[in-house]
C-alpha cells in the first residue's frame, strides 16, 4: 500500500522503516532534513511538504510530538488533500480531547480513523516490537491491524475513537506510580542495611514484584539490563514520563476521577525534569531517594 508517513522522529524514524521491510510504499515527510535523510536510507520516499506526501495514498501514518502539531498537521495539510477515504493512524501520545476533535472532523470530511499510540520506546520502534492500543470503530480497526503489525508485536482494540489514548495514559499513569514505589522499595532496603540483589530475589518472587522490578530495574547490576546498567542513558526520556503523566493529570481532571498518586508522581518527576535530569531514563529517579 501507499503509506504517508509524518514526524520520523526517535519513534517514527524505525517505524516507517519497518513499514518499507513489510514491502509498503513509504511517502515520508519531517521538518528535520537529517530524519528525512535518514528515511531515504532506509527506503522510503521524501517530500517537501506534508501534502505532497499524502498525494494518492491509502494510509497516512503521524508520530508527532503533541496534539497541538497533530492538529495542525491533520486540519491544516492531511484532511481535504489525502485521497478521501484513506485510513488516517495518529501514533503519537496526544490528549483524548484532541484525539476524538481530530478524528471527528477527518470521519466528517469522508476518512477513517483510529488514535493508535504505542508502549515501547526506541529500541522496539526500531525492532517492531512496539504495542499499539487502538481507539477506532470495528471497520477502521479492522484496516489499521495489519498496517500497525507490521510496526509491532501486539496490536489491542481498546474502544471507540481516544480509547488508545485513554489506555495509554492510564498505563503510563500506573508506570510512573509504579516506578517511583519501586524507587522507594530499594532506597529503604538499603537504608535497613538488606543487599540489593538479596532484596531482588524475595521481592521479585513475593507480592511486591512489578513489571518495574523484574523487567526494568532501576538499581544498577541487579536485575536483567536495563538504562540503570548504562548510567540511565537511553530508555524512555523522564520528559517523556512528565508529558504522560501530565496527560493522565488533564484526563483525570476532565474525567473527574481522584488519581493522589499520580498526582504525587507528576510532581515528583517534574522536580527532576527541572533539576536538569529530563533526558535520563524516568528510573533514574532512583537517585533522588
Ligand atoms: P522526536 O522528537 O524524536 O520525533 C518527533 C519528530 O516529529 C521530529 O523528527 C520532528 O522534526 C517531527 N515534527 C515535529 N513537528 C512536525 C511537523 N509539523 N511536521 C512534520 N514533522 C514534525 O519524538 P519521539 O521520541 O519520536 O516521539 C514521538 C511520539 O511518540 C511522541 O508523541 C511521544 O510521546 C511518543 N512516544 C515516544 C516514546 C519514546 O521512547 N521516545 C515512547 C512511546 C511514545
Amino acid at each position: 500500500m501507499k503509506i504517508a508517513f509524518i514526524g520520523l522522529g526517535n519513534m517514527g524514524g524505525g517505524m516507517a522503516a519497518n513499514l518499507v521491510k513489510a514491502g509498503h510504499e513509504v511517502r515520508a515527510f519531517d521538518l528535520a532534513p537529517a530524519a528525512l535523510e535518514r528515511a531515504r536510507e532506509h527506503g522510503a520516499e521524501t517530500f517537501a511538504t506534508v501534502r505532497e506526501a499524502v498525494q494518492g495514498v491509502g494510509a497516512v501514518v503521524s508520530m508527532l510530538p503533541n496534539g497541538q502539531i497533530v492538529r495542525s498537521v491533520y486540519e491544516g495539510d492531511v484532511i481535504g488533500h489525502a485521497p478521501a477515504g484513506a485510513l488516517l493512524l495518529d501514533c503519537s501520545t496526544i490528549d483524548v480531547a484532541t484525539a476524538r476533535d481530530v478524528a471527528g472532523a477527518a470521519e466528517a470530511a469522508g476518512y477513517e480513523t483510529v488514535d493508535a499510540p504505542v508502549s515501547g520506546g526506541i529500541a522496539a520502534a526500531n525492532g517492531g516490537t512496539l504495542t499499539f492500543m487502538v481507539g477506532g470503530n470495528d471497520g477502521a480497526f479492522t484496516k489499521a491491524q495489519p498496517i500497525l503489525a507490521a510496526m509491532g508485536k501486539a496490536v489491542i482494540h481498546a474502544g471507540g475513537s481516544g480509547a488508545g489514548q485513554a489506555a495509554k495514559v492510564c498505563n503510563n499513569m500506573l508506570l510512573g506510580i509504579q516506578m517511583i514505589g519501586t524507587c522507594e522499595a530499594f532506597a529503604l532496603a538499603q537504608r535497613l542495611g538488606l543487599d540489593l540483589q538479596t532484596f531482588y530475589d524475595i521481592s521479585s518472587v513475593s507480592s511486591g514484584q512489578c513489571w518495574s522490578m523484574t523487567s526494568y530495574c532501576p538499581v544498577p547490576g541487579v536485575g536483567p539490563q536495563s538504562p540503570a546498567d548504562n548510567g540511565y542513558q537511553g530508555g524512555f526520556a523522564t520528559a517523556l514520563m512528565l508529558k504522560d503523566l501530565k496527560l493522565a493529570m488533564e484526563a483525570a481532571q476532565t474525567a473527574g476521577s481522584q488519581t493522589p498518586m499520580g498526582q504525587r508522581a507528576a510532581e515528583l518527576y517534574a522536580a527532576f525534569a527541572e533539576s536538569g535530569h529530563g533526558g535520563l531514563d524516568f528510573s533514574a529517579i532512583i537517585e533522588t531517594l
